[in-house]
């Protein structure tokens, strides 16, 4: 979402408007992700439908950017079997956004185009992301990654880690307050590592939460090894950082951290979430879980199991292992059949969601700042928001205003959603 913004910052230029009708569009661009095969595989399905838009009026110029783009230039440009050759007209990479004015410009006239050179020092610091919300907003401070997890794409997909530079952030944060923002994520695959002449991460953090603090702050995603006791005291002093932690852990058996390059162990992770619930009692966190990595025992899925139950996380992101080409993994052996994938990550999501619905379950009687969002999909009656610890809300609107921050008495729960009513409005008034 972060880099769409981006794209759509750099074509808001006057000669472009944004259209959300695919019918009405002269340009259609897809920005895409290749962490997982089934990511890449709803693009192709995208494409089909494209394919439609393009039968119908040829002049429609079709670019596909980001990972995709980066890791299957060639397949994208030449695979006839799918009929998706003849339907994208640009290809463009991760660090290549800022040649697609000219690029689309050249598609008008007929000639393809392909961009996908990685770059050591694009940040697109300049850019003026096109942001439509007004109360959200995500800010990449890096871009890349330098940790080659042996099952990972990113690093060869958006290139070497490079850091933003320290002051521009700060600045953009300063006009997001102006313009009324109340919700800032500070976003890198691996944030602890974020580096600016003497600066680290918990530096910009506390500088960006003294910016306004009406702002809540949030970041992702922190990398177990670089996460540092300075990062973890700047969560717990200041007030407007969400006390919300993503942790990805991916496994709980020290032989597969190892086979996966993740730099740490099991002991240490436990040390780490220890630090963090000692300094900071009431946050919540959640993680993320491959199941099924090459040479995956039973044993291994159980230490897996047994991290969950011990950390009790408040949510987690959980996938069968993907294997990806030319990544350090794709040379093991992919020995694990998906049926017994299949059968530890349903595991792992039944444990999970269990969890899950627990500590939600434990919040019923308590209230909790909620910032609203707008209003909730399933009622125009209700609006929905989130709390600190990143969990979204179900209340009735009353008088309340999308963009403020109104206290929140939970009612009652499932493993997903909260449901309350106001407590405290905006003005103070208790109910
Ligand atoms: N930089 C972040 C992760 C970004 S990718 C970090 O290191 O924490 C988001 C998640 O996708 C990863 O945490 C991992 O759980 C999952 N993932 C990445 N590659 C994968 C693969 N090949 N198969 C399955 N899941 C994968
Ligand atoms: Fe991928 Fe590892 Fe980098 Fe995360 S830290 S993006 S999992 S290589």
């Amino acid at each position: 979402m972060a880099d769409s913004e981006v794209v759509l910052g750099l074509l808001n230029d006057g000669n472009y408007t944004l259209t959300e009708e695919m019918d009405n569009a002269d340009i259609v661009l897809v920005n895409t992700c290749s962490v997982r095969e089934n990511a890449e595989q709803r693009i192709y399905g995208r494409l089909g439908e494209f394919k439609a838009v393009k039968s119908k009026n040829p002049e429609v110029v079709v670019g596909v950017l980001g990972c995709m783009a980066e890791r299957l230039r060639e397949k994208l440009n030449t695979d006839e079997a799918r009929g998706v050759g003849q339907i994208v007209d640009l290809i463009v990479g991760p660090d290549e956004y800022r040649k697609l004015p000219s690029l689309i410009n050249n598609a008008w006239h007929g000639e393809k185009g392909v961009a996908v050179k990685l770059s050591r020092v694009e940040t697109y610091d300049d850019i003026v992301p096109l942001r439509t919300s007004g109360i959200s907003a995500w800010i990449s401070i890096m871009r890349g990654c330098d940790k080659f997890c042996s099952f990972c794409v990113v690093p060869f997909t958006r290139g070497r880690e490079r850091s933003r530079d320290y002051f521009n952030i700060i600045k953009e944060v300063e006009e997001l307050g102006k313009r009324g923002f109340k919700e800032i994520t500070l976003l890198g695959q691996n944030v602890n590592s974020y580096r600016y002449d003497k600066y680290d991460f918990a530096d910009l953090m506390k500088t960006v939460s003294e910016v306004d603090e009406s702002m809540r702050i949030r970041f992702t995603t922190s990398h177990p090894h670089d996460m540092s006791d300075k990062l973890i005291e700047t969560i717990a002093s200041k007030n407007n950082i969400c006390k919300y932690i993503h942790l990805p852990i991916q496994s709980g058996s020290d032989r597969i951290l190892d086979l996966m390059k993740r730099e740490y162990t099991s002991s240490h992770y436990r040390n780490l979430i220890n630090k963090i619930k000692a300094s900071i009692p009431e946050v919540s966190l959640s993680t993320d879980i491959i199941s099924g990595f090459p040479t995956e025992t039973e044993e291994d899925h159980r230490m897996t199991l047994e991290i969950l139950e011990e950390t009790r996380f408040d949510g987690a992101f959980m996938f069968k292992y993907s294997p990806r080409e030319n990544t350090p993994a794709w040379k093991m052996d992919d020995d694990v059949n998906d049926e017994i994938k299949s059968i530890r990550i349903n595991e792992i999501v039944m444990l999970q969601n269990k969890i899950s619905a627990e500590r939600n379950q434990e919040m019923v009687g308590t209230v909790h700042k909620v910032l609203i969002e707008g209003e909730s999909k399933k009622s125009s009656d209700d609006f929905h928001g989130r709390t600190e610890g990143n969990k979204i809300v179900i209340f009735p609107k009353e008088n309340s205003i999308p963009g403020t921050y109104v206290d929140i008495k939970i009612t009652r729960t499932n493993s997903a959603t909260l449901f309350g009513h106001i407590y405290k409005n905006h003005k103070g008034v208790k109910s």
